[in-house]
Order: structure tokens, then sequence, then C-alpha cells
């Protein structure tokens, strides 16, 4: 009995196969290989961004539990980083925020160059944040019934730096605020005046706080919320002259570090020396208030001081 020869189409090989089994061509087993195990680690791996160890307390805190509880530690109350989109959605009404200059973007004016260039710098910062184009976003919102002018600082941008964009985009929040008759609010956390700008992001100083002025000559409020760390170049500007100043617990607040202050004055610092706590007792701020009730403090806030403006005017 001849063999038939059966053509059986793969999905691109073409395979011819006998009708009957043909004998072993050799000796050896015809088992198929076992396959290797690829990859480039025997270890199990273990999916990453589940935990995250609080700073303070040292307990491992799952995520999901970090992320519902506004970024802080429900073992110690530390007050974490969080992010300025994060914040917003946790201060407004569900879709009241209508973002104002959402596409500005830094320039370098000077050419910057350090170790790395203030280009190269950005450009890196804005492939990390997808969503942040600097380190502030502004915009209009509702907080409870009031619509308010909201800038929120981004520390993860460039360590919060106050840049041309920074103070344009504030000024343009403040200005939008007067126009509109809105409280203007703003969250500030920062480094300071960004380096890579040289005399033009000082110049921002001056210009916000013109705003501010401008602001406050059509009685209209302003918040200042201080979150950790916020220093230098926009604690001495419009992040210390608000009508209302708040912080977090535990933020450190400054102009110059503690360790500059300590070699130039050659003096022993007081215990808690920067703290929100000691920043409170010593008359700069005017309440602590923790993240969760930040929106329910603000609504208060906002209520007394935009119906004593309405009886007032
Ligand atoms: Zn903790």
């Amino acid at each position: 009995m001849g063999s038939k020869v059966i053509k059986k189409k793969g999905m691109d090989v073409e395979q011819v196969e006998p009708g009957l089994t043909p004998p072993p061509a050799s000796s050896a087993p015809a088992f198929p290989k076992k396959p290797r195990l690829t990859g480039k680690s025997k270890k199990r791996d273990i999916p990453e961004g589940l935990w995250s160890k609080c700073p303070k307390c040292e307990e491992l805190i799952y995520d999901r539990e970090l992320d519902d509880n506004l970024k802080v530690c429900p073992k110690c109350d530390h007050h974490g980083a969080i992010g300025s989109r994060e914040r917003i959605h946790s201060l407004v009404e569900t879709c009241s925020f209508e973002e104002i200059d959402a596409n500005m973007e830094s320039v370098d004016v000077l050419k910057f160059t350090g170790v790395a260039s203030y280009a190269s710098k950005l450009a890196a910062y804005k492939k990390k944040s997808s969503l942040l184009k600097d380190a502030v976003v502004t915009g209009v919102g509702s907080i409870g019934a009031h619509r308010v002018a909201l800038g929120v600082m981004d520390f993860g941008f460039l360590g919060g730096s106050m840049g041309s964009v920074v103070g344009e985009k504030l000024t343009r929040l403040i200005e939008a605020g007067t126009d509109r008759g809105l409280p203007v609010v703003i969250f500030s956390t920062s480094g300071g005046a960004r380096m890579y700008e040289g005399m033009f992001s000082l110049m921002q100083m001056a210009k916000t706080c013109g705003a501010l002025a401008y602001h406050a000559r059509q009685r209209l409020p302003y918040i200042s919320v201080l979150v950790n760390p916020c220093y230098a170049g926009v604690m001495a500007s419009y992040a210390s002259v608000g009508d209302l100043i708040l912080a977090e617990p535990e933020a450190l607040i400054g102009f110059a570090g503690p360790r500059v202050i300590r070699d130039t004055t050659q003096a022993e610092l007081p215990e808690g020396f920067q703290t929100a706590e000691f920043l409170q007792k010593h008359g700069l701020i005017d309440a602590i208030i923790h993240r969760r009730d930040m929106k329910s403090k603000l609504v208060g806030y906002l209520d007394f001081m935009m119906t004593r403006r309405r009886s007032a005017g």
C-alpha cells in the first residue's frame, strides 16, 4: 500500500504530511524539547507600587489605603506629598473646575546649562508628569457654593519652583478673580524661585503681589494655604500675604533653610523651628488644618468672608 501524501496548509508554512506514520528516522527521541524558562531573575516577580513606607512612622501602608486617605498616613497622620490634580479633585465640586492657561509652557530664555540644561530638565519633567506643563495648575472651580479662583502648586514638577510660567499663571488667575469678583485660594509648595530663569523668576514675586494688591482693593478675600515644604521666593511673596494663612500639619515653612540660618547666626535654633505649629504659635499662621477637613473648613471661611463682603458692600 503506497503512502498517500496529504498537503496541509499551516498559518504560513506549507507542510507535507504522510498518510501513514513513518518509521523513526533516527534513534533520537521524538519528544519535544522542554522549553527553557527565560527571564533575568530567578526570583518571583513582586508587583511594585502596592505598598509604601511612611517616612515618619515607618509603617508599611497599602497604596490604595493611602490614596483613599489623600496621601495621609492612617497610622500617624503624616501628610505626604499629593499631586496638584489629586488635590484639586479633593477640593472642588465634581466637574466644576475650568482650567486656565493649561498649555502655557516655560521657555529657556537664558539658555541655562548646569549639570543638565534647563531645556532638558523641562522636557524630562513634562514627560514624567504627563498631565503637567509646569509647577502650578490654575482655574476656576466651585468649593461648596462658592466659585473660587484656585491655584495649586505641584512640588513634583522641578521642586515646585517658581519661574515665569508659575508667576504668570498665578497673576492671570488673581486677575481673573478680580475681574469676576471671586475669592482667590492658592495652595503653595515650593523650594523657591527657579534658578534656571535667574532674574525673570525673581520678578514674579513683585508681579504676583501686585496683582493681589488690586484684588484686595476690590475687597475680595485671598486665602493662602501652605503645604510642606514651602520656602524662599514663594514664601517671601504671594504665599505669605494671605488675608487668611492656613497650613497643613507639620509643614515646613520658611525663607532660608535651618542649616543656613544656623551657620549664619551661629545660634542654636529652637525646637520645632520652621514647622507650621511653631509658626502658628508665633503669629504667622492662622490655622492648621488636616487635609481631610480642608474643603469643609474652606467652605466655612468663604461663607464668612463672602457674606461679610456682601453686607459691607
Ligand atoms: Zn505614618
